[in-house]
């Protein structure tokens, strides 16, 4: 105890000069009186185990006072002794008494974030509270529901788990247990589905109460943007295949042009006039080829900014989208219609259905539903002022339970990209020969292809990860530490894999034999656009006191300096070899970092701007559609505006078949008329730059439109609602909607939208559009 003291208050005093450290000053006395009562825990038998759990249960209800915190975690710390055979560590304890109180735990990589999260979980479950613990994707929400399971069922809480597979009756059940595991989009895409519900009875959610997210940074900052949309099946809109073609001779400089980060791409006047003539001289904006247009911008932005193998891969004569800031890929997953079809056209495929978008709602907007957020990762510090801005959520970081021993080597800069991934190969075939395991983390797919080939040819076996499947993933990121393993990955961050030394089913003597060579060594093939994400890459080595090594190899003809620093390569004196020493150099690294950093945020910051109206008028639609669903308000509002209708039919239709009937009318319009509304916004969200009045912002502007056009929106829906009340065939079988000419969608289904270059950077991308049409006036002139 007096040894545990002394490390307390060491890191207590170490970690004084940092915000946000949690004080563990306060945890002292909580930390000993669970010791306390751990000791007569310890005695129970299980089923005594549960039963102060249930005991617990009763007294929580509605909060967890200092006692209670300190019988969870003793109870907790005992389930998880039997259930996993794992005493969780203090800093465990102290990350879950975090989650409790609704904070954002920074808990670096190996330290054992799944069972603090379930402890802080079954925490929140006593309390009688229903939580979701959201993972990044399917795999994990399964793994760690079924990992945990021991430890639940002792503490007598249920649990349960969704995935893209579970049937309607599945998600109801795992819905309703205490802690239910799902990927986010899972979950969001199960909110939109009961959008559609017409009965109360298919609906799967309850409602939301506690949302405890892991790989928060993930989700909350990097997926925040990430709009997850339903979409229904109508006719059919399909990519134009002679744009295609007339698009694919373009030439970049000469017919159309791309702004440096490789954003946006326009025509020049050359181009426009060019395209106009291939399509039979028509005028593309004069308004009357809208359609053509919207194509050609499509069909430009596939063949000019679009790489395969980079943003998007091909198989199956299919197009998937590629994440790229996860590099893997999603089921289901991609780019609004338009895009998408041109992608599909660029390539030469069967063109997919595509429909219209039913509901829409955004990572940030779906979290925002929950009374209660919390979440944890290995790296929130870096982000704690977004996760404070746009979430109201604070960060605490714990301290590890051993110190972390990792050596972070300076980077390794070279000239151009040849020279720094000659100086790479060589590095890892040096290394290599030790038979210590290497772990290369490359920028995207195509980028772990080459350096694989390389190492190929230089006699080293690597294995490589391509975002294809998440579960066999994770069993090959597990081996990275393996003796003489080399492992090349894109993107690591919110793989959720644990690296151990050794290999996965390494015993204390492999572990050791790794850990005499030096650890697991992690190269990065360059800077990613945040230094969050190269932390999360380097958090891989050194876990648990391991001992390990990091370095990035840097290039001047990287992205993301070529991008943000162009003025890099201006003056650099490289060595033969490329290799760069200067200060400068490191300089300009540094600052394209934080410049790219700075976009991705004013890009997220905006685009909440225009979404929280959006979500804001979505809460209120659902709150009318939640009425209508379960509550008799059809039934009250027809009868009030169409009493004499309703009094004719109520002679022989049955009364409730009649509720039902002007329920299901209200709600067909209703989903139709937020439908229309979603087109609208998107409509002006894409044209507010042109409308926009000079003395006027487009937010303001866009909110003007939206306010306005959402104003009678329930009114409207109650009048026609009315009209088909009044005109649709009712009987005691009920309302025919379809013979009214009233079709609901007959197929739904859902996507993510990565990087919506039409969406995130509308307003930038229509500032091209507008100077495109001034070129091409100017041209004409
Ligand atoms: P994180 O999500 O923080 O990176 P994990 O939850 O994946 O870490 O856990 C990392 C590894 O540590 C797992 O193999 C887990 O079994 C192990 N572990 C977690 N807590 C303990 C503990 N208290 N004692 C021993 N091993 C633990
Ligand atoms: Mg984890």
């Amino acid at each position: 105890m007096a040894a545990f003291l002394t490390r307390v208050k060491g890191l207590f005093q170490h970690l004084m000069e940092r915000p946000s450290t949690v004080d563990l000053k306060k945890y002292t006395e909580v930390l000993t009186s669970i010791e306390w009562r751990e000791e007569s825990v310890a005695k129970l038998t299980d089923a005594e185990l549960t039963e102060a759990a249930g005991e617990l249960r009763e007294k929580a209800l509605g909060g967890l006072d200092a006692h209670g915190m300190v019988e969870l975690c003793a109870l907790g710390r005992e389930a998880a002794r039997r259930g996993l055979d794992q005493r969780p560590y203090d800093m465990q304890l102290v990350g879950a008494m975090e989650l409790l109180h609704g904070r954002v735990v920074e808990m670096g990589t190996g330290e054992g974030k799944t069972l603090a999260g379930a402890l802080a979980a079954a925490g929140y479950a006593l309390q009688g509270r229903a939580v979701h613990v959201m993972s990044v994707n399917d795999y994990l929400a399964r793994r760690d529901a079924e990992w945990m399971a021991p430890v639940y069922e002792l503490l007598g809480v249920s649990v349960g788990w969704v995935d893209q597979e579970s049937t309607p009756g599945e998600r109801r059940i795992a819905y309703g247990k205490d802690v239910a595991y799902g990927a986010v989009s899972e979950i969001g895409f199960d909110v939109l589905r009961d959008r559609l519900c017409t009965d109360v009875e298919d609906l799967v959610h309850r409602e939301p109460d506690v949302a405890l997210i892991d790989e928060a940074d993930s989700v909350l900052v990097d997926e925040a943007r990430v709009p997850l949309v339903m979409a229904g099946s109508t006719e059919d809109s399909q990519g134009d295949p002679e744009v295609g073609a007339i698009v694919r001779t373009l030439r970049p400089g000469r017919d159309y042009e791309r702004d440096e980060d490789n954003r946006n791409a326009w025509l020049t006047s050359r181009g426009a006039k060019y395209v106009e003539k291939a399509l039979g001289d028509i005028d593309l904006y004069s308004g009357d080829h809208s359609d053509r247009l919207a194509a050609v911008n499509a069909a430009l932005h596939a063949h000019a900014l679009l790489q395969r193998d980079v943003d998007y891969i091909v198989r199956d004569g299919k197009v998937h989208l590629i994440n790229t800031s996860r590099g893997r890929i999603a089921l289901l997953q991609r780019w609004p219609d338009g895009l998408q079809a041109a992608v599909e056209a660029k390539e030469r495929l069967d063109p997919t259905e595509s429909g219209e978008v039913l509901d829409s709602i955004s990572v940030q907007g779906l979290v925002g539903r929950y009374q209660r957020v919390c979440g944890m990762t290995g790296t929130a510090t870096a982000v704690s002022e977004q996760l404070r801005e746009f979430y109201e959520l604070k960060v605490s970081v714990i301290p590890p339970n051993k110190p972390c021993v990792r050596v972070d080597e300076p980077d390794r800069i070279y000239d151009t990209v040849e020279a720094k991934e000659t100086a790479l190969v060589a590095e890892i075939v040096e290394q290599h020969e030790t038979g210590r395991p290497i772990l290369v983390g490359t920028l995207d797919v195509a980028e772990s292809e080459r350096i694989s080939e390389k190492l190929t040819e230089a006699g080293v076996a690597t294995v490589v990860l391509n975002a294809k499947n998440d579960a066999e993933e994770a069993a090959i990121v597990a081996d990275a530490g393996a003796h003489a393993a080399v492992t090349v990955s894109t993107q690591m961050a919110g793989r959720g894999t644990d690296i151990k030394l050794g290999g996965a089913d390494g015993d204390e003597n492999d572990h050791d034999k790794v850990a005499d060579l030096g650890g697991l060594f992690v190269i990065a093939t360059g800077h990613y656009s945040s230094s969050r994400l190269d932390n999360q890459l380097r958090g891989r080595s050194g876990r648990q006191g391991d001992p390990g090594r990091s370095v990035v190899f840097a290039g001047l003809g990287d992205d993301l300096i070529t991008q943000y620093a162009p003025d890099a390569t201006a003056g650099a004196d490289p060595a033969e070899d490329g290799r760069l020493e200067d200060q400068t150099s490191k300089r300009f690294i540094g600052h394209a970092q934080r410049v790219a950093e700075g976009v991705h945020l004013d890009i997220h910051r905006n685009t909440w701007r225009y979404t929280r109206l959006i979500e804001h008028q979505r809460g209120l639609v659902l709150a009318y559609r939640d009425d209508v669903l379960r509550t008799d308000l059809p039934a009250e509002q027809l009868n009030e505006h169409c009493a004499d209708r309703w009094e004719t039919l109520a002679e022989d239709v049955p009364e409730d078949v009649l509720a039902n009937a002007a329920r299901q009318i209200l709600l067909f319009h209703l989903d139709q008329r937020w439908s229309r509304h979603l087109a609208f916004l998107s409509d002006v969200r894409e044209t507010i730059h042109l409308r926009a009045l000079a003395r006027e912002t487009p937010i303001d502007e866009f909110h003007r439109a939206a306010i306005g056009e959402f104003k009678g929106i329930l009114k409207e829906i109650r009048e026609l609602a009315v009209e088909t009340f009044e005109e649709a065939e009712i009987t005691a079988d009920g309302v025919d909607l379809t013979a009214a000419g009233l079709r609901r969608p007959t197929s739904t289904w859902t996507y993510l939208v990565h990087d919506n270059p039409f969406d995130s950077d509308a307003e930038q991308a229509l500032q091209r559009v507008r100077a495109a049409i001034r070129n091409v006036k100017a041209g004409k002139g």
